[in-house]
């Protein structure tokens, strides 16, 4: 039934001059969701508005599903197109449509009518009033109201007439790529991948890293990681996955560092080689799942530690989230699923039984001096031999 969808979006309006490098990012976002989509799509800018024209026929299911995932947009039309065959041909099209689109009919409504081809023969208060009482007649259920209607059906006369009244709503945001990029920390567990679909929600294109310890950790633990990795790409586009070893660094750590202390030192060694490796592929910030209170390595304190060695900014989007809020959101954008499976991360293994919740950052400064003899050749080596994996 619809021939094209037009696109939304709100924030991007209050850019200014640099309106139209926003707009542009959101065409090539809705371009690359739509290009695994089957169907001839022609996204384009045509005044002051982006729609996304089908050239045949296509899913509708699969196209709105796809464009809800597109960060920057705040609702999806769809919109049928009709040619200009004389009012009537128009107010026949315009009662199929309203028949197809609302099999109920208990509904109000108001027609809005824009006339942007002058010298089409009605003005839009005649085509509002026509249309409007041609529905009425059409259908006994059906009801007007000027002020309040459950849909508001939108009749645009341009070259061709644009009808349309669903809006779906989209995922907000700003469209990928307008932000720079951030190193996303993931793990298997639930609240990173939500972290890094809020900070690409932001614009931000992120690329992550993934710290296994084989054999402590399996080889499925860190297929889980990919498959997350894979599912915050359908809203982020291609991350680059760099997966550590730290296998050696954390038994190492293990073997000479207060076992209270090793969640923290373990944590602040993360944060060094992931820094190391945004820096070196031109990210501004590091992004993590952390949110106050919520472990012991978590607590106000803790993260003042954990913060003290990262000389880029640490981005931490679920900071205020409760637990549960943070479930809601990877449930809806579908890792909760694969968050929950029982493999082990390479955090569980080596954590002590009673973790500090007030580490004494003099007392791990001094611990890590312990480590400096070897450490740094360790992380050289984890850096040498990471594996980087591309998910799209
Ligand atoms: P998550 O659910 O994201 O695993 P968590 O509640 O289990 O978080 P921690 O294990 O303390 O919390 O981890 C805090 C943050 O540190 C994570 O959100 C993630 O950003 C990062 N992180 C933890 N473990 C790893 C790992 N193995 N590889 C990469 N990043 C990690
Ligand atoms: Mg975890």
């Amino acid at each position: 039934m619809y021939q094209s969808f037009l696109i939304k979006y709100a924030e991007i309006a209050t850019k200014g001059k640099n309106r139209y490098l926003f707009e542009d990012a959101l065409v090539r976002q809705i371009r690359r969701a739509l290009k695994p989509v089957e169907g001839q799509f022609r996204v384009v800018k045509e005044q002051g508005r982006i729609y996304a024209h089908a050239g045949g026929a296509f899913d509708y299911d699969e196209v709105t599903d796809v464009l809800g995932r597109v960060f920057g947009i705040v609702a999806i039309c769809p919109v049928v197109i009709l040619e200009d065959e004389g009012f009537e041909k128009l107010t026949e099209d315009v009662i199929a449509y309203m028949d197809r689109a609302y099999p109920d009919k208990h509904m109000t409504f108001k027609v809005m009518a824009r006339r942007a081809r002058k010298n089409y023969p009605k003005d839009s208060c005649a085509i509002n009033a026509d249309l409007g009482e041609a529905i009425l007649n059409a259908f006994p259920d059906i009801r007007v109201d000027v002020h309040h209607p459950d849909i508001y059906l939108n009749v645009e006369i341009r070259e061709k007439i644009y009808v349309y009244s669903r809006s779906i709503p989209g995922a907000g945001g700003m469209p990928v790529g307008t932000a720079g990029k951030a190193m996303l920390l993931l793990s298997g567990g639930i609240d990173s991948p939500v972290a890094g679909y809020m900070i690409a929600r932001r614009g931000a294109v992120i690329d992550a890293v993934y710290f296994h310890a084989p054999p402590y950790t399996s080889e499925r633990a860190k297929q889980k990681v990919v498959d997350l990795a894979r599912q915050v790409a359908r809203y982020s586009g291609p991350i680059e996955l760099h997966v550590i070893n730290f296998t050696d660094i954390q038994l190492y750590i293990y073997e000479t560092c207060p076992h209270d202390e090793l969640t923290i030192i373990m944590r602040r060694y993360m944060m060094r080689i992931a820094g190391q490796i945004a820096e070196e592929n031109g990210c501004l910030g590091l992004v993590t799942g952390e949110s106050i209170g919520q472990v012991a390595s978590q607590t106000m304190q803790s993260l003042m530690a954990t913060n003290e060695v990262c000389t880029l900014p640490v981005y931490r989007p679920l900071i205020a989230f409760d637990k549960q809020d943070i479930v809601s959101v990877s449930e809806r954008i579908g890792t909760y699923e694969t968050s929950i499976l029982p493999f082990e991360d390479c955090c569980t293994i080596f954590v002590a039984k009673h973790p500090v919740t007030k580490p004494n950052l003099k007392a791990i400064r001094r611990s890590e001096e312990k480590l400096q003899e070897k450490i740094h050749g360790m992380i050289c080596t984890a850096l040498e031999t990471r594996e980087i994996i591309r998910v799209e």
